[in-house]
């Protein structure tokens, strides 16, 4: 909530776009026959492409030919376009320079991939052991439930309490011989885009020996992210987040447990050598990547992380901070409406806003503001069952989310929609 006596944030209309996007004056029908230009109020769940990434990609798809094995010069230039990407993107994330950017398919696939590399306890031989909180995105959870040995830790109330918590944990399981090998966190919670501070979390799970992963879906295409500042040791990401389109993501961090898991898909491209009932496996990114690659899903985030890079963080935090807290001040200035929290000391969430009107069942909200208002936003659970069963919207809600291609007027769109909604009465 605003700090008691602070000013509540103005209207935002002539808030511009800090980077252009395409299909931002995309016309959609509504239930009257007329059409709005689309409001996307939807980029937590894939945020639309930069026009730069759509320029860039246009250019290279004629130079599109086979990767890494073809002789030919464009089977030259696909490589070093490839490989060249892949730096791009270690250099997005503030990569270590032993660090491995492994391109991946999305987030789930960067996180699936890690828990088949987190090492088995050396003593007993069991999985490694892997603590994550209650409010993940699904991506970030199941993985380490299926392949590790996951303890799920309840969010508290405030981020001190949460974070005392998780520090009470890693402290009991170092000193009863059941260390943590990894702590899996989000970099910004797609339900609310609050998270905890990596800083602290970094501090506490490397005194208990263990390493941090980030689930960086929501966090990177929006804030300033270094691997390198930070300490975090692995962070996942997905292209269609980030301003690119779909199929490409990366898990970027710490090549030993990389090099020792097995090879993540089996398949031509990821071997050294191979006979016929033996296979040496190759190290670095090449072993978790069998397979044809997907090179124009890596150039095309390759380039909207050049993109993102190329304006001041500071320029994008402001736009998007400047919208999320109109949304929020807004939606919650409307009676009935009610903005979901997972603490009240959040500093600095991501533009992402959840909220439920009562008296109407979330889905029905979400489509009278497509139908009537050429508004496209979210319901459901948001791939977070346990967070909103915990906060006590397991009927889900709606979410709101933003990003730099957001201009201020769809925000008003939105809180206007909603409060002539409200004013109709259910
Ligand atoms: N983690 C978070 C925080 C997310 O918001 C999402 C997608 O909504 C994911 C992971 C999964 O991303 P993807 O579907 O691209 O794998």
């Amino acid at each position: 909530r605003p700090a008691a006596g602070a000013v509540p944030p103005a209207r935002v209309d002539d808030l511009a776009p800090v980077l252009p996007v395409v299909g931002a004056d995309t016309l959609v029908p509504l239930v009257d026959g007329r059409e709005a230009p689309y409001a996307n109020l939807d980029v937590a769940a894939s945020a639309p492409a930069l026009e730069a990434v759509a320029a860039h990609v246009a250019r290279v798809l004629p130079l599109y030919a086979s990767v890494h094995r073809g002789a030919g010069y464009l089977s030259q230039v696909s490589t070093a376009l490839y490989e060249q990407s892949r730096a791009t993107i270690g250099a997005f994330v503030g990569a270590r320079a032993d660090d491995v950017v492994v391109v991946t398919r999305n987030t789930t696939d960067a996180l699936n991939l890690l828990a088949g590399a987190v090492p088995a306890d050396p003593l007993t031989g069991r999985p490694g052991r892997v603590l994550v909180l209650d409010i993940e995105h699904h991506a970030n959870l199941l993985p380490w439930q299926r392949s590790a040995d996951a303890t799920v830790l309840a969010g508290r109330g405030s981020i001190a309490a949460t974070l005392d918590a998780l520090r009470a944990e890693l402290t009991d399981a170092a000193a009863a011989q059941a260390p943590y090998a990894l702590v899996a966190l989000t970099g910004a919670s797609n339900v609310t885009g609050e998270a905890l501070p990596v800083a602290d979390v970094v501090a506490a799970a490397h005194a208990a020996g263990a390493r941090v992963a980030l689930d960086g879906a929501q966090l990177v295409p929006h804030r300033a992210f270094s691997l390198a500042h930070s300490g975090v040791d692995y962070v996942a990401l997905s292209g269609h987040k980030a301003y690119a389109p779909y199929g490409a993501g990366a898990l970027v961090g710490r090549r030993d447990w990389l090099d020792a898991a097995p090879a993540y898909l089996a398949g031509g491209g990821a071997v050294r050598r191979v006979r016929v009932y033996e296979t040496t496996w190759l190290d670095g990114p090449a072993r978790h990547e069998a397979g044809s690659p997907n090179v124009i899903g890596a150039v095309a985030l390759a380039a909207a992380a050049r993109a993102l890079r190329g304006v001041d963080p500071e320029a994008l935090r402001t736009h998007e901070s400047a919208l999320r807290a109109r949304l929020v001040a807004g939606l919650e200035a409307i009676d009935r409406v009610r903005v979901v929290r997972v603490w009240d000391d959040a500093v600095d969430p991501v533009g992402v806003v959840t909220f439920t009107v009562a008296g109407y069942d979330p889905g029905l909200v979400a489509a009278y503001l497509s139908a009537e208002h050429g508004i496209g936003v979210r319901d459901g659970r948001f791939c977070a069952h346990p967070l909103l069963g915990r906060l006590g919207f397991d009927a889900g809600a709606v979410r709101a989310s933003v990003g730099v291609g957001t201009p201020g007027s769809d925000v008003e769109r939105l809180i206007a929609a909603v409060r002539a909604l409200v004013a109709d009465g259910p």
